[in-house]
């Protein structure tokens, strides 16, 4: 039997990336994001390049009446998913005071709630079924306090929610997995209006590589993954000292940047 992945945020960079090396691995899919148009294109693309069936579910995921519908179609014993990818996520430009809090509330119900709700779902019907799987994206900034205000704390809220899920789930034959990228080439800064201009290319990932590494490392039943090797030294790094001389590095690299 074909496996069937649940992408969030599946029409661009990390989404995108993870519908491909799917379909090339022969899972079917179901695609989540808003624009239905862009949608149904990369359904298409995916069905016609390897072959695999493909649904597409557009929905706002900051919307609960929205994200029901993802929800229920998670939990559907009938049609089993066999892996959820939350992907989907948003940062913003600015301070935090400076930023509206509407804004501030919409990520959260992204970055957050969303991946909540729709773990929730999956597990409850993974759990039953002995087998399955969770990648959640987080980022490098949850490990780095202050890098950009409530968006690292959104994104430390998703790791330690994953890592404490990891530990409920010893035995249930279904295992969750976090990775944590640093800087990737998508539409992520422009949507969020950030100026990357500055940042140096060697800091830059590729998405395919990032998806590559979390494919791996989830299969091998890692945890938390770190693509890259300067980003893992800097996970390390933010490990080893204290908590105090992470935040002043952070604000340094803030100013120098900005
Ligand atoms: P991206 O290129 O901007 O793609 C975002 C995807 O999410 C799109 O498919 C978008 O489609 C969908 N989306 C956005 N808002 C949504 C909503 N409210 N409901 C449903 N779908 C929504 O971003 P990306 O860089 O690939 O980001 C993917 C994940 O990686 C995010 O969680 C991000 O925080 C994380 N990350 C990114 C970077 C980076 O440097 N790029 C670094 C670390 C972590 P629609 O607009 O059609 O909804």
């Amino acid at each position: 039997m074909p496996q069937t992945a649940l992408v969030t945020g599946a029409t661009s960079g990390i989404g995108a990336a993870f519908t491909h090396a799917l379909a090339r691995d022969g899972y079917d899919l179901v695609l989540v994001a808003r624009d239905e148009g862009r949608l149904r294109a990369a359904a298409a693309d995916l069905s016609e390049r390897h072959g695999v069936a493909t649904e597409v579910l557009a929905a706002d995921l900051t919307d609960r009446e929205a994200s029901r519908a993802v929800e229920e179609r998670l939990a559907d014993a009938e049609r089993p998913v066999d892996l959820l990818v939350n992907n989907a996520g948003m940062g913003l430009r600015g301070t935090f005071w400076e930023t509206d809090l509407a804004d501030q509330e919409r990520m959260l119900a992204l970055n957050c709630t969303a991946v909540l709700r729709l773990t929730h779902a999956a597990l409850g019907a993974m759990v039953p079924r002995g087998r399955g799987g969770v990648i959640t994206i987080s980022s490098v900034a949850g490990f780095t306090p202050g890098a950009r205000g409530a968006y690292s704390a959104t994104k430390a809220w998703a790791t330690v929610l994953t890592e404490s899920l990891s530990t409920e789930l010893v035995g249930t034959g279904v295992h969750a997995s976090v990775i944590a990228p640093g800087f990737v080439h998508t539409e992520f800064h422009q949507r969020a209006r950030l100026d990357m201009s500055r940042m140096p290319d060697r800091m830059w990932l590729d998405a395919d590589d990032v998806v590559a590494t979390a494919l791996r490392e989830h299969q091998a039943g890692k945890v938390v993954s770190v693509p890259g090797a300067r980003y893992k030294a800097i996970v390390v790094a933010s490990r080893l000292v204290p908590r105090s001389a992470a935040r002043r590095v952070t604000a340094i690299v803030r100013r120098r940047a900005m």
